[in-house]
């Protein structure tokens, strides 16, 4: 056998072993064993990279670092389902498609699956692209970290479709859940709150050898392929097993409501005895055919309906209120509860929302009170047991004062939180806002995390974020747990902030209703906080989707002077507020209905520049290259395949010169 037959053979082999352990639960070699081959494998393949294959089952340990995850426009739409809750629900749905189709209709009851949706593209048997549902029109590129989920096959078996989207669920099973959560605490960190949103957040880690080493799963119902020659939705799971697929086997075809029902009743009970969470059934039309004739709604596909368990309750006691303040001030009050079992966990807090819902429900320290969990990550009380309440208990009086810094709490017509308003000299509020100025999505700054702005606002380095540049090394370094090495990080953090683009700034500097996408519109129309700082509530509502709230929001920012002056100091130490001149003179429409995939690396800008440019220029950017692309534009070092791929299907390559001259 030669060297490369020999790695052939032994990734044929694990890749094998793999599946029979994690999709079939049925491993058929020791761990040892497995471990050995792997050796040998990764042994081969460090001794010759020529035959280096991205699919090797040597590589699902990751590795791969992402920065931003791209977008990607789905190419079928992912849906959401329509929601049932009774019987009476499911029949009137029945009536409504029997309307729509002729003939008997034989359902599929599935499992609803508590995890990140996931859309995975198949190309000639290999995986390609994985994608988030993310609003259903896009969603986030994730490839690199799917690949390193086991039950997600790199290579298909059997005979597929030259090209299939299949759907499905990520989900993080209780027990890895569980365990990653002890080891957190351990660390003195928060735990976890739930599964599906540690799934979810699993996804877009940036380092892929930590997506591996969480225990996911991936559990597929939805076949998008066409020429699967595929007629009904339970072939669809069988075909999708024999690829290689973890689809769900306890799904079951019937032929009435009556016994969707059956179905419902008794997994509301034996889903208890399931490794991972599930909130209902799924019901879908199981001929394909119908399905296509139902078509879909603005929202949810005709054809399938969900079918919610009920929200389990418990009845527990409540020991405390506390009250925590937010970035904003806001005050929230919290039901510190004696600990109990709902649902797989062990319950201990529950939100409480405001004054006005501690009041409606009349709840009293010392009450036994229900709790509920449906999809929220905090459990809530939704009523009091009046018949168990105390004599003598005391009707709860609403904290007026704030508990961080005491000073007066507010509530103003129709909002029905408190606030506390000594923004400047109250903690919570202070360290707050410092850690969403550096949070990911706003100045992203490398090296300085949440527990060290604490820290600093504690030492009295900093206390609000224009402080952050005028840190020196030596500030930082008597810190906790502050190396030399994470304190050179943290300075160059900070210095690299200054290039970070106007809109993402506005979003940082954390006025209240400024989110993203608002700070991109207001960024887009002001071009400089200097202009926007000036505008009043009329001008601001001129603008597209910015209503009065907003409005009242930014015009009350700048009218702190506290605020003023904190934005003329980032503006001093060179932190970007206003739009580059060169974004701005190229805002256009010229390219609009346009899509471009960018490859390669460029001369004259940098290829977020280009990007840039062609957003700003009302064209789209996409991440992978379909029959709808417009152009690619191409820069040295432009991958091979992408070359192909845009050859084979006629889309025009076009270089940098050619670009601008398009423009
Ligand atoms: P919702 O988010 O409540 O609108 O529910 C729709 C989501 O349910 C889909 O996006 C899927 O991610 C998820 N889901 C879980 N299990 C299934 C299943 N068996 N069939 C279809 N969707 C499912
Ligand atoms: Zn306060």
């Amino acid at each position: 056998m030669s060297t490369k037959e020999k790695i052939e053979s032994l990734r044929e082999e694990l890749r094998q072993h793999n599946y029979n352990y994690y999709t079939l639960d049925n491993p058929t070699i020791t761990d040892f064993e497995f471990d050995m081959k792997l050796k040998s494998l990764q042994e081969l393949e460090a001794k010759h990279p020529e035959f280096y294959d991205a699919n090797s089952p040597s590589l699902r340990v990751g590795g791969a670092v992402t920065k931003s995850f791209e977008t990607v426009v789905h190419e079928h739409r992912m849906y959401s389902l329509d929601n049932s809750y009774s019987k009476e629900d499911l029949l009137d749905w029945e009536k409504r498609i029997k309307k729509l189709v002729d003939g008997p209709i034989t359902y599929v009851c599935e499992l609803k699956y508590d995890g990140a949706s996931i859309s995975l593209t198949y190309e000639n048997g290999k995986l390609l692209r994985a994608v988030t549902r993310g609003d259903g029109f896009q969603g986030d590129d994730v490839t690199t970290n799917i690949r390193t989920i086991n039950t997600v096959p790199l290579i298909l078996k059997g005979d597929y479709p030259e090209k299939i989207d299949i759907r499905g669920e990520i989900v993080l099973p209780f027990d890895g859940f569980n365990k990653m959560n002890e080891e957190r605490v351990a660390a003195g960190e928060e735990p976890y709150k739930n599964p599906r949103n540690t799934a979810s957040g699993s996804l877009k880690l940036q380092d892929s050898a930590e997506t591996a080493k969480r225990p996911l799963e991936c559990l597929l119902y939805n076949i998008e392929g066409r020429g699967t020659g595929i007629k009904t939705q339970f072939e669809n799971l069988e075909k999708a097993r024999n690829w290689g697929f973890k689809a769900p086997s306890d799904a079951k075809l019937v032929n009435s409501i009556d016994e969707v029902l059956e179905f419902v009743n008794y997994w509301d009970n034996a889903r208890h005895d399931l490794p991972y969470e599930t909130d209902g059934v799924v019901i879908k039309v199981n001929s394909l055919f119908q399905q296509q004739e139902l078509g879909y709604t603005s929202k949810a596909p005709r054809w399938a309906m969900a079918y919610k368990f009920k929200a389990e309750q418990v009845s527990t006691r409540l020991n405390s209120i506390s009250y925590q303040v937010g970035r904003t001030g806001a005050i929230t009050p919290v039901a510190n509860l004696e600990p109990v079992a709902l649902a797989g966990t062990i319950v201990k807090r529950a939100s409480l929302h405001n004054a006005d819902q501690i009041e409606k429900l009349d709840i009293r320290i010392n009450d036994a009170v229900f709790v509920e969990k449906g999809g929220e990550i905090i459990p809530k009380i939704i009523a009091v047991d009046l018949s168990k309440r105390r004599q003598g208990s005391q009707s709860t009086v609403y904290i007026s004062k704030c508990p961080e810094c005491h000073h007066e709490l507010v509530r103003t017509e129709g909002d029905a939180k408190h606030y506390c308003l000594n923004y400047n000299g109250c903690n919570p509020q202070v360290i707050g806002r410092i850690q969403h100025y550096i949070s990911r999505k706003a100045m992203d700054i490398e090296g300085l995390g949440d527990e060290t702005v604490a820290l600093l606002v504690n030492a009295g380095l900093i206390s609000n974020y224009s402080d952050l540049y005028v840190l020196k090394k030596t500030d930082v370094l008597p810190l906790e747990r502050m190396a030399e090495k994470s304190a050179d990080k943290l300075i160059a953090g900070i210095e690299a902030s200054k290039q970070i683009p106007f809109e993402r700034v506005l979003y940082a500097i954390g006025i209240r209703f400024v989110g993203e996408t608002v700070a991109k519109k207001l960024a887009k129309h002001f071009k400089s906080i200097d202009a926007l700082s000036i505008a009043n509530i009329d001008e601001l509502i001129s603008v597209d989707e910015i209503g009065e709230k907003i409005a009242e929001s930014v015009v009350e920012f700048f009218s702190i002077k506290a605020n003023h002056d904190m934005v003329q100091r980032l503006k001093m130490f060179g932190v970007q507020l206003e739009l580059s001149t060169d974004v701005l003179a190229n805002q256009t429409n010229r390219l609009e209905g346009q899509i471009f995939v960018v490859s390669g690396v460029f001369h004259t800008v940098s290829r977020n520049e280009l990007k840039q440019l062609i957003e700003n220029n009302g064209g789209k950017v996409a991440s992978s290259i379909s029959s709808k692309t417009t152009y690619v534009v191409a820069g040295d070092k432009m991958g091979p395949s992408k070359r192909t791929k845009a050859e084979a299907l006629g889309v025009p390559i076009i270089l940098e010169n050619d670009f601008f001259q398009i423009l």
